[in-house]
């Protein structure tokens, strides 16, 4: 806002003027001086603004009885300087013209206004540039490291972790509790768990003070439309997933553009590649143990006393749904128990190659 001793060029006009002699003056003129008549008539401002709104280019000055705390204002309106009464400091037009960085309501100019800030969502960066970012970022951190960039606030995204609660969890879950122990944990309540599985659950969750374990069961109707009797694994074991895995954790996940898993890369040859962080169908996986080996896992479960899934003792290092899963015999994979002896070897619960929950 320019602050003028005497305005020079420019028709002079008071804010009473008739608005058709208004019209005519700003058609005919590229400078307008409108003279506030009285300190409470509010009049100048509405007609600054009208003649900015119907495309007015040019120079609009203040005039007459005008006070510094209105100089923001009058600049909002339309107005590009202001006359200053005779004698008046510039000092606190200057300030008060300045003094507010946001503006509540819409008017000419570009001023930011605050809801529209506040209601402004930050750009969210696709999953796959990010992923890439991130492995470069990061390509020598530990798993802890791993986790706590994948959970910077300044990502701007909403996280989950997904846990079967098996055989080897407890070391995920443990460097989640480091972290961030009130994150989601989904874990698939199928309704087929082994008993020792859904007692694990709950002691390793209030071990590791994990505030927030989502149990997420099948769907009520679907499975008493579908599976009546619960014994559909035995007929259509892709179809018994669907019900008790895939559209359970799809409704779970729902909302939650990054979510972390516990795959490694030595489980099996799909995952012999897998990085820290990669884009599955759109959504940041972040794979925190993908380097780790066997024996890892291993250390980290004896170092930090983590409690085992009862049932790895009895020889089941893989542990799905019981009727899906067996112990394996030496000389077996650890995948070996489950399925056996069908074709089928993944759930399905992540689309192309995830499997954490499985
Ligand atoms: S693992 Fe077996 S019991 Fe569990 S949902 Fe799949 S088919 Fe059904």
């Amino acid at each position: 806002m320019q602050l003028l001793e005497q305005a020079q060029d420019g028709v002079r006009l008071t804010v009473s003027t008739p608005e058709a002699d208004i019209q005519a003056a700003a058609a005919a003129n590229d400078s307008l001086i409108l003279e506030f008549e009285a300190f409470r008539d509010g009049r100048g401002f509405s007609l600054a603004a009208v003649l900015r709104g119907q495309g007015y280019r040019g120079r609009l000055i203040a005039a007459g009885k005008v006070l510094p705390d209105q100089a923001r204002h009058l600049r909002r309106c339309g107005f590009d300087a202001v006359e200053l009464p005779p004698g008046a400091d510039a000092a606190p037009w200057r300030r008060m013209d300045q003094v507010f960085s946001a503006a509540y309501q819409s008017a000419t100019g570009d001023d930011r206004l605050v809801w529209r800030q506040r209601h402004a969502t930050p750009p969210v960066e696709d999953a796959a540039a990010l992923a890439a970012r991130l492995n470069d970022q990061w390509a020598d951190a530990d798993a802890e490291s791993l986790l706590a960039a994948a959970l910077d606030p300044a990502l701007g995204r909403k996280t989950a972790a997904v846990s079967s609660f098996g055989a080897e969890a407890a070391v995920l879950l443990h460097l989640i509790s480091r972290v961030r122990p009130d994150l989601p944990v989904v874990f698939l309540e199928t309704g087929q768990h082994f008993f020792q599985t859904l007692a694990y659950r709950r002691e390793l969750a209030e071990r590791l003070g994990l505030t927030d374990v989502r149990d997420i069961t099948p769907d009520a109707a679907v499975l008493s439309a579908s599976d009546p009797r619960g014994d559909l694994w035995r007929s259509q074991p892709d179809a018994c997933c669907a019900i008790r895995k895939v559209e359970p954790q799809a409704r779970a996940l729902a909302g939650f553009d990054t979510r972390i898993t516990g795959r490694k890369r030595y489980q099996n040859s799909q995952r012999a590649d897998l990085k820290p962080f990669e884009a599955v169908d759109g959504v940041l996986t972040v794979n925190p143990l993908a380097a780790w080996s066997a024996e890892q896992i291993e250390t980290w479960l004896h170092d930090h006393q983590l409690p085992r899934h009862p049932l790895v003792e009895q020889g089941y290092p893989s542990i799905g749904c019981w009727p899906c899963t067996r112990a394996v015999e030496a000389g077996e994979n650890a995948r070996d128990g489950r399925w056996a002896g069908q074709e089928k070897t993944e759930c399905g619960i992540h689309g192309r190659t995830l499997a954490p929950a499985c």
